[in-house]
């Protein structure tokens, strides 16, 4: 059945690719990974099927992740991935849709245009593009509109993206290339240092996910069965890790986050700040699930600190919400509009 043209939000992550379409909600999510053939340049898949293929590819495959680290990377490869998950998410639609992207906050004018151009070129009507931390706070259901201040600490895979937002627009901000990949690599080289012991990226991933804590006093889980290949032996081994060692393995990272949140509120205007002090400051993106990490930023800052509903899809259900909006943004001047013809 067709449908009339609905408006799409997208969220280009670093990690993941969410598409958000009007009264479905998300149609899509999967990882921002795109595998290429070496010789040609040809996209060989994208996303989820890509994603099988990380650590995987023979000679002449390449399997990337082009937005890696929170700026496209490679913007040639963005766009046929952007084109990519919009046919994919109109497969069924007849009518042109209008599509709003969440964009890092420091993407290049270039690197817009290419964006643009992907929507456009992918049958979008219009395309709007819209900072992520105004999507993600919006997506976490803040009312960011109002003329009171409101501060969001998105953890993405690449970057980790701190604001202070009022009246539609953004205040202050930071972003540290710290997120949940460094956290990742982290685990890793703290496998080889203490253990002897080769981890690849998924099993870091599932001990970050299992054990892994800003707060290890609270973590309930203490301990998971690791395996790797001995440095030594080259051979296979399971080991036991315990949560206090993952804490300590990634207490760097989780420092730089801190850090860089206080260091955002030190910058505050007082009243806004007096703001936060009530409403607290909330959390969004996969890195949000860390368990304890609203904890640790309680105790550092001494404000309050809320888990948002749905971490990993704020910026998604944001750029649809920024759709319907458009007028409120539109006077904060806080997105770009394409020349998209309608
Ligand atoms: P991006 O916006 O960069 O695409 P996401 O918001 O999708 O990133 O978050 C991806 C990150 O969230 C990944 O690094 C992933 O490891 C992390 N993540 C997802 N679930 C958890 C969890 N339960 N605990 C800790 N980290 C998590
Ligand atoms: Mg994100």
């Amino acid at each position: 059945m067709f449908s009339f043209g609905e408006d799409i939000g997208i969220d280009l992550g670093t990690a993941s690719i969410l598409v958000y379409v009007k009264n479905k909600g998300i149609v899509l999510n999967e990882p921002s990974v795109v595998a290429l053939d070496t010789n040609t340049g040809r996209v060989i898949s994208v996303g989820s099927e890509a994603w099988a293929m990380l650590g995987r590819t023979p000679g002449n495959i390449r399997a990337i992740r082009p937005m890696k680290e929170g700026v496209i990377a490679d913007y040639e490869v963005t766009e046929k991935m952007l084109r990519y998950f919009i046919n994919k998410a109109m497969s069924r639609q007849f009518f042109k849709p209008r599509v709003m992207v969440g964009i890092p906050s420091g993407v290049t004018s270039v690197e817009e245009r290419a964006v643009r151009q992907a929507a456009i070129a992918a049958g979008a009507k219009q395309c709007f593009l819209i900072e992520e931390p105004l999507a993600a706070a919006l997506g976490a259901g803040l009312d960011i509109a109002a003329p009171a201040g409101s501060m969001v600490v998105d953890i993405g895979g690449g970057t980790t993206d701190i604001a202070v937002l009022s009246l539609g627009g953004i205040v202050i901000s930071k972003s540290v290339r710290v997120g949940g990949d460094k956290l990742d690599e982290s685990l890793v080289r703290y496998m080889r240092r203490y253990h002897n012991m080769m981890i690849g990226e998924r099993t870091a991933e599932e001990m970050k996910q299992e054990i892994g804590s800003a707060w290890p006093e609270e973590r309930e889980n203490k301990e998971v069965e690791i395996r790797g290949r001995d440095l030594v032996s080259g051979l296979p081994k399971n080991i036991i890790v315990t949560c206090d060692e993952a804490h300590e393995a990634m207490k760097e990272q989780i420092d730089t986050i801190v850090a860089a949140s206080k260091e955002v509120l030190e910058r505050t205007p007082p009243e806004l700040a007096a703001d936060i002090m009530d409403k607290g400051i909330v959390l969004t993106g996969g890195g949000a699930l860390l368990h304890g990490l609203d904890i640790r930023l309680m105790n550092e800052t001494q404000l309050p600190v809320h888990v948002a509903e749905n971490p990993v899809q704020c910026v998604a259900m944001g750029t649809a919400k920024a759709l319907v909006n458009l007028d409120l943004l539109e006077s904060a001047r806080s997105f770009k509009r394409s020349q998209g013809r309608g």
